[in-house]
């Protein structure tokens, strides 16, 4: 049987009892239904600042390490940056698994409800991916942001057909980082997972497995298949080339999130005014 908590408070609006571990200490609490109607009034306002600061984070940090990376010559500190990057990269993906949860849920619970509770796991990724193989329209319509092909709540400012556009484009990108999540096993997620916890991964160049590699422009991630007794190394190159490359998909990742929140605001009935939050 579930342990019951020792303390009773009473729901602030409605007067429900609620069991909880710590005792009354005078500020209000709230019964689920309570807490989900107030999610739900302060979550425009997070939503409107989200757009421009949460969903930039994982681009803000990646060009910190994209200039460190730039600025040495020391190839441990450029190895780092690299895989920093890598992991930002990751945490994009993460970012927008959570966003698509989060608005085909919405009318069960809040947005800000789930993003609160939200945590990715091999399954949520697996599911994802399968859910973005239908057409775009579809996941479209699931998330509640269009409407017999026209996107729900849009005016104005952008001409339909470029939002409708812009929108699909969003669902192709989500497609593409559900599938970084997922490929080979979901070999990525893995590795950088184990930078989470513990950073496993070296750069000296006698990890690195192709001989013809340039070992200043490769890092090693370490991870281990139990089942078959192996350890498993992961190669990751971290040349200004391909971090460029990366950057520019994290920003994009960036945009996409700040698109699909402002459309679902648009759909909530929510309209730009003055100091609006802008995608850019
Ligand atoms: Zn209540």
């Amino acid at each position: 049987m579930p342990r019951k908590p020792p303390f009773e408070h009473a729901c602030h609006r409605c007067g429900t009892a609620i069991r909880a571990d710590e005792p009354p200490d005078g500020t209000n609490s709230f019964c689920p239904t309570c807490l989900d109607q107030n999610l739900r009034e302060v979550e425009r306002w997070f939503l409107e600042d989200y757009v421009y600061f949460g969903a930039k984070a994982r681009s803000t940090s990646a060009a910190v390490y994209l200039t460190l990376f730039k600025s040495t010559d020391d190839v441990r500190v450029r190895k780092f940056a690299g895989l920093s990057i890598y992991e930002q990269f990751m945490f994009a993906t993460e970012d927008l698994a959570m966003l698509y949860f989060a608005l085909r849920d919405c009318d069960r619970r809040s947005v800000l409800d789930t993003f609160l509770g939200f945590e990715v796991n091999p399954a949520t990724s697996n599911q994802w991916q399968d859910e973005l193989q239908a057409n775009d329209d579809e996941v479209l319509e699931r998330l509640g942001l269009v409407k017999e092909g026209v996107p729900v709540g849009w005016i104005e400012t952008i001409e339909p057909a470029q939002a409708i556009d812009a929108l699909r484009k969003a669902v192709g990108d989500m497609r593409a980082a559900a599938h970084h999540r997922t490929v080979a096993g979901g070999v990525m997620v893995k590795s950088f997972n184990k930078l989470k916890h513990g950073f496993l991964a070296a750069a000296r160049g006698d990890f690195v497995m192709p001989a013809t590699a340039k070992r200043e422009e490769w890092v090693t991630t370490l991870m281990v298949n139990r089942q078959l007794g192996r350890l498993v190394y992961g190669q990751i190159e971290v040349t200004e080339a391909k971090l460029n490359e990366f950057v520019g998909t994290i920003e994009s990742a960036a945009a996409v999130s700040a698109m699909l929140i402002l459309a679902y605001l648009r759909s909530t009935g929510w309209t730009p005014s003055s100091g609006a939050p802008s995608p850019n």
